[in-house]
């Protein structure tokens, strides 16, 4: 075996051993939450389209008839080979919903989150970003070179902490976050960071991949980003702001002009998709009100967006958890470390306008016995 491959496979052997190697598993999606694996059906509780848009007629269509105009890819990017006039359309779109002047269009919301922060911040700034932010976020903080801290979840008094002490040694500060926790499913006290923000001289950046669509949230703050890819369907990231925020990240953020245009069909089915969400109140209120029914049911904190976890502890045992409701006909993913904390291996259900009542009530059934011991006591 050649010398890198016997350095892999000895560091494979001890994520087997550590329950953290992840396999690929071969997976149908039937419709918006019904799934085939191994030739048997699921419901799946994992998936995060939330309004089903992804198999929306209306949006299929869309992105069919781009592909008849405009063809399969984009040919290079945004600057390079021009701008496919749908960006301007998704753009302004995205804007006129967030309540900003513009929006910037981005390969994935991985790329806007990276692109963005380093190129707003750098070296001699200061970085302020909650412990559980998406990983996302922690690599552009990493990426821009500039000095981060981290406050622990929610946490504005620490936040305020860093921001008295340390403040006035940088140039430039910008706290980040994410609007909805995506391993957590509850939301981040923007408004109350945006004021802290003010007070200090600072910009707040908030996240809002899980809650576009699905929780209603408009928020001032300066930096809005979020992803294509889950409520709107289909791929790709955005970010919001002001006009010249957006100037500027069109001709400096490195993941946008270094890397190829989204396909023309991802952008005009995320416009049919937006529409959707933007006309249809009935849709967007469904994900996050068959949340609170599963919490409801299992008496849990009452949920706050689609997502809902339920911490087992220990990895082996959150996949043997999973592997359990698989038995029952539910698809849920078993999440482990470092997607999470140490000891925080949780199952994360997200929820679909698409599920039904009875089938969330059989979920809530088989999921009682995973509950921690307050609600056995109960029982
Ligand atoms: C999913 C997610 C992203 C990444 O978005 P993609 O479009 O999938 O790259 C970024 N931030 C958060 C909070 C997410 O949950």
């Amino acid at each position: 075996m050649p010398p890198i491959d016997q350095i892999l496979q000895h560091r494979t052997e001890e994520l087997v051993e550590k329950s953290l190697f992840r396999i690929l598993k071969e997976t149908y999606r039937k419709n918006e939450i019904h799934v085939k694996r191994d030739g048997i059906e699921y419901i799946s509780f994992s998936c995060n389209d939330y309004l089903g848009l992804s198999q929306n007629p209306k949006v299929k269509n869309a992105a069919i008839d781009a592909i008849k105009k405009y063809g399969v890819g984009s040919g290079a990017s945004r600057l390079v080979t021009g701008n496919n006039p749908l960006y301007k359309i998704l753009e302004s779109n995205l804007a006129e919903f967030k309540n900003t002047e513009d929006a910037v269009v981005f390969g994935s919301g991985y790329l806007t989150n990276i692109g963005t922060i380093a190129a707003i911040v750098g070296k001699g700034d200061l970085i302020l970003i909650d412990k559980w932010a998406h990983a996302c976020l922690i690599d552009g903080v990493r990426l821009s070179g500039a000095k981060f801290m981290r406050f622990s979840n929610n946490n504005t008094d620490q936040c305020e902490e860093l921001l008295k002490k340390y403040r006035n040694d940088y140039q430039n500060c910008l706290i980040v976050t994410d609007a909805v926790f995506s391993m957590d499913g509850h939301v981040a006290p923007v408004a109350e960071l945006s004021r802290i923000a003010k007070k200090y001289d600072s910009w707040v950046m908030t996240d809002d991949a899980h809650g576009l669509g699905v929780v209603n949230k408009t928020s001032d703050v300066e930096i809005q980003s979020g992803t294509l890819s889950k409520a709107v369907g289909g791929y790709g990231g955005y970010v919001c702001g002001s006009k010249i925020l957006c100037e500027y990240i069109r001709s400096t953020a490195r993941s946008l002009v270094y890397s190829t245009a989204l396909p023309p069909a991802t952008l005009a089915s995320a416009i049919a998709a937006l529409e959707i969400i933007s006309s249809d109140k009935e849709l967007t209120e469904m994900p996050l009100k068959n949340a609170k029914y599963f919490t409801d049911l299992l008496v849990l904190d009452k949920a706050q967006s689609p997502i809902v976890p339920i911490i087992i502890g220990d990895e082996k045992a959150a996949l043997d958890a999973a592997e359990k409701l698989k038995d029952s006909g539910f698809l849920v993913t078993a999440i482990r470390p470092p997607t999470v904390p140490k000891d925080s291996a949780r199952l994360r259900f997200t929820f679909s306008a698409l599920h039904k009542r009875e089938e969330i009530a059989k979920l809530a059934d088989v999921v009682r016995c995973y509950l921690p011991n307050k609600q056995e006591k109960n029982e």
